[in-house]
């Protein structure tokens, strides 16, 4: 075993060692490539759309000891760029000395719906009402204590809206009793451990995309206002159509969080807003996050540099806008608009690399500029 000293800050040259290899990894690596250092991508696919760009590319499962153990000893620091990665491969990293930033932490918080919701309001932030649900009688107990509608959702493993139902009174009116009803959710889930959530009656969602660098300092980007279609982002804008005071709770619950896991990098936080303006933690994404990616064209500082910054351990960059922007993701045959979306003025269309536009893949993204009012 190879003992080495964590490195605090890397050098123009260095390597940056990437968990992943899809779009999120891609575009870290094209904003290490301008800060002069190298990416090495980690990921069991072969031909992804971070290894096109990256210096170096190691095919390999999680659970591959050896090889990632040598990954460790070929990088100068490790981060993620998806929170599926299996913990236990951190702790296999970090045993073999790399610096793994975000730590094992965040993930631990972000891979489990129930550990996540738990961590949130133990800092004092609201969630939607949950109750944990290992088998149909705690289902049929979690809809008395949260009420309908709600949504079933896989503690594990979801993204995207996948692993989730919906449980309304019309649905369950559908079936021919309650109990079809509920043993059809509990069968959509696969009968995992799972949570529901009561649905929560939002008027908007935005996101929070926040940094927090290896000396501590804390940068927020403004919330950005997201709508999500069939589970998945549709659009992200910025500015977000939210008051001072939903502003400033939104960036106090982000930082909270950051400060909790003690986290270097970028983080995704989505939140509700109420009628009242209220904000209700959805979910964290302790990576960056898709509802971002507007920051790489109307922010002097991406959040992929910004994330790249916090690992390489220098200095956060500055979070402000010098642009209105809209981002709409490209999704399954959406990318087949490529050549009139390259056509429009103030438009930045960026493509992922990837062959097959399959149903729900994200393909690419287009972010339309227009001037500060
Ligand atoms: P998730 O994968 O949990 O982020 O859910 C994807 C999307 O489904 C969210 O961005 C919301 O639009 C919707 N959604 C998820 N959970 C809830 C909830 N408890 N109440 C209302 N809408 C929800």
């Amino acid at each position: 075993m190879t003992v080495r000293t964590p490195v605090p800050s890397l050098n123009p040259g260095d390597t940056v060692g990437v968990l992943g290899g899809g779009q999120l990894g891609r575009m870290i690596a094209l904003a290490a490539a301008s800060l002069g250092l190298r990416t090495h991508i980690f990921c069991p696919d072969e031909n992804c759309p971070a290894s096109q760009v990256s210096s170096k590319f190691t095919r390999a499962d999680y659970e591959d000891d050896a090889v990632l153990r040598a990954f460790a000893g070929a990088v100068d620091v490790v981060t993620y760029e998806f929170e599926n990665v299996p913990v236990d491969a951190v702790a296999i990293l970090e045993d073999a000395g790399a610096t793994v930033r975000p730590g094992a932490m965040a993930l631990e918080k972000a891979q489990d719906r129930l550990v996540e919701k738990e961590f949130v309001r133990s800092l004092g932030i609201d969630t939607a009402e949950f109750h944990a649900v290992d088998s149909l009688a705690d289902l049929e107990r979690g809809l008395d204590h949260v009420g309908r509608p709600a949504i079933l959702k896989t503690r594990r493993l979801g993204y995207d809206g996948k692993g989730q139902t919906r449980l309304t009174d019309k649905d369950i009116d559908l079936h021919a009793s309650f109990e079809k009803a509920v043993a059809f959710a509990w069968a959509e889930v696969g009968a995992a451990p799972s949570i529901l959530e009561a649905f929560v009656p939002f008027e908007r969602e935005i996101s929070i995309i926040g940094a927090r660098g290896s000396d501590g300092a804390v940068k927020l980007y403004e919330p950005i206002e997201n709508v999500h279609a069939g589970g998945i982002l549709k659009t992200s804008t910025a500015p977000a159509n939210v008051s001072a005071a939903t502003k400033a709770a939104a960036e106090k619950a982000t930082t909270a969080i950051l400060e909790a896991l003690n986290y270097v990098g970028v983080i995704g936080v989505e939140f509700f807003v109420l009628p009242g303006g209220e904000i209700v933690v959805n979910e964290m994404a302790p990576r960056v996050h898709n509802s971002g990616h507007l920051t790489g064209d109307a922010c002097a500082i991406s959040q992929f540099e910004q994330h790249v910054r916090a690992v390489a351990g220098w200095p956060l960059g500055e979070t402000a806008r010098h642009s209105n922007a809209v981002m709409e993701n490209l999704i399954g045959d959406d990318v087949t608009d490529w050549p009139a979306i390259i056509r429009e003025p103030n438009t930045r269309l960026h493509l992922y690399g990837k062959n097959e536009a399959r149903k729900g893949r994200k393909m690419g993204h287009a972010t339309r500029l227009t001037p500060l009012t």
